[in-house]
């Protein structure tokens, strides 16, 4: 080749490589430069589901719900048996799985009112750096579809807590069919109502209100897969947080899903089914989606429900006693699984106690993201005790609280004891590992041990601080007339 014809190839080479620095995609040019810190860091994809019973899933032994594309990935990942979450209801729940704390100590114990952003104008503590901004911190594209619930007004917004992006809406649930609701909107809105109720709200994406025609879990389903899609062309790994509102309710399900579960007497239970099989359906999308961009291979899903299921409202915990909102194992155990092909352990069960609380230092260690300097932490990461079986929780304790009006129910898990408090009744000891319905109060035989796990509880209480908000001006009132939260009481044995 002449000179001036490599000075020529040269030439175009150089003007080409410019051309795409100054293109709009001049951010993956940037990223290049990074491949080697990143290369080897998983995508991360939480599915969490909203209200689902912990036996509502093929995979966790349910018999009229049929989960296919779930049960696949659980069947070929690692079931976990004993999985908890930070408490029993939505927004707590979620506050710990995005800060790693449980939710009393940063105020957080009761969901914001509904409306929060135009009422309250509150959420958790900016003091707070969430998993979402660690990852994000070290080159993750960050994702959240559906529900937030932790602050509507804009300084809480998810676009400043850490996610890029930002499709779905604000408040601790929504209505599922857009022509219905659009239409209740406008109605309140000719009404002259000044707060418009947060389920009927439009769908957001980063801020923007959107249009949207589809069936919403359908358009959360549509989002994951548009967001792996883009992520998916860039060298840089992907957090997406795929919260799901189902099956929490209104019970409103399609009538093509409604048509599978005739079966079903019971109008509720049919509508809850169609519900999650939607979930189940766009979960196949988002499987497809992530072999076709080819990062299947390198995605750790993390499969769970944000509380135990509500029996009312069509959902079963079986074996497990009660459900959303109790101190009992059926409000605060719930179904997960981890899959990652060629790491995670498949087909496998894991059986020892873990919380919702681990995920953040968990998802940090395959990160390769360090901690927040001062970042309080109530979990650990699992990661290689859980890849070699090996429990990460040996004497530790797993805690839930709920407060009622005038009273607390709590209960404290160590290895294979549980002690519960619930309805102002007795504490009473439950040996869960042989007795996960507890239904053998075996305080009478173990007294000792019951009052160490009351007394711990009793410690850990100290670490709380007083709620922020509470999820109705009545109980706040009550809250403050009652001399919440009475630990004295709570922590007594009778
Ligand atoms: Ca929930």
């Amino acid at each position: 080749m002449k000179l001036s014809n490599k000075i020529t190839v040269f030439t175009v080479i150089f003007t080409l490589f410019l051309m795409s620095c100054n293109s709009s995609k001049s951010k993956i040019a940037t990223k290049n430069v990074d491949v080697k810190k990143t290369t080897n860091k998983p995508n991360i994809l939480v599915i969490l589901c909203d209200d689902l019973g912990y036996s509502d899933l093929g995979f966790n032994g349910s018999k009229d719900i049929p989960t296919p594309n779930l049960d696949a990935l659980a069947n070929n990942g690692t079931i976990f048996t004993s999985a908890y979450v930070a408490h029993p209801f939505c927004g707590p729940s979620r506050a710990a799985l995005m800060t790693g704390l449980y939710p009393h100590k940063i105020g957080a114990q009761f969901n914001l009112p509904p409306n929060s952003g135009e009422t309250i104008k509150k959420g958790i503590s900016l003091e707070e750096t969430f998993i979402s901004k660690v990852l994000n911190n070290v080159g993750y594209q960050t994702g959240i579809i559906g529900k937030w619930h932790l602050g509507s007004n804009a300084e809480f917004h998810p676009n400043v807590r850490g996610f890029d992006d930002f499709f779905g809406f604000l408040g601790g649930g929504h209505n599922y069919f857009p022509e219905q609701y659009r239409k209740a909107y406008a109605q309140q809105e000719a009404n002259g109502r000044k707060i418009i109720w947060d389920y009927l709200h439009p769908i957001e994406h980063n801020g923007k209100q959107i249009k949207e025609t589809e069936y919403l879990t359908d358009a959360f389903s549509r989002e994951a897969v548009r967001f792996i899609d883009d992520a998916s062309k860039t060298e840089d790994p992907f957090f997406l947080y795929m919260s799901y509102n189902a099956p929490h309710t209104p019970l409103e399900a399609k009538e093509e899903d409604l048509k599978l579960f005739s079966h079903i007497k019971n109008k509720k239970r049919r509508t809850y089914a169609a519900m999650v099989y939607a979930v189940d359906r766009g979960v196949k999308r988002i499987v497809d989606e992530l072999k076709e961009s080819g990062q299947y291979e390198n995605t750790l899903i993390v499969f769970f429900s944000d509380n135990g299921g509500k029996v009312k409202a069509g959902a079963t915990n079986f074996p497990l006693k009660e459900g959303k909102g109790s101190a009992y194992e059926g409000g605060f155990r719930v179904p997960m699984f981890f899959h990652w092909p060629n790491v995670v352990p498949a087909g496998k069960k894991y059986d020892f106690n873990v919380s919702a609380l681990d995920l953040y230092p968990t998802f940090a260690r395959l990160a390769g993201a360090e901690i927040p300097e001062g970042k309080r932490l109530d979990g650990k990461n699992i990661w290689d005790n859980f890849l070699m079986n090996k429990n990460s929780h040996k004497d530790d304790n797993i805690y839930v609280m709920r407060h009622r009006n005038g009273y607390s129910d709590v209960a404290v898990r160590k290895n294979d004891w549980k002690a519960v408090k619930v309805y102002q009744q007795n504490w009473k000891l439950f040996n869960i590992g042989v007795d996960m319905a507890e239904n053998n109060d075996v305080r009478k035989d173990h007294l000792d041990i019951l009052k160490g796990l009351v007394g711990e509880a009793k410690d850990w209480s100290g670490t709380h601080l007083q709620p922020n908000w509470w999820h109705d001006e009545k109980t706040g009132i009550e809250w403050k007339k009652d001399n919440m939260p009475k630990f004295e009481v709570t922590f007594k044995i009778n």
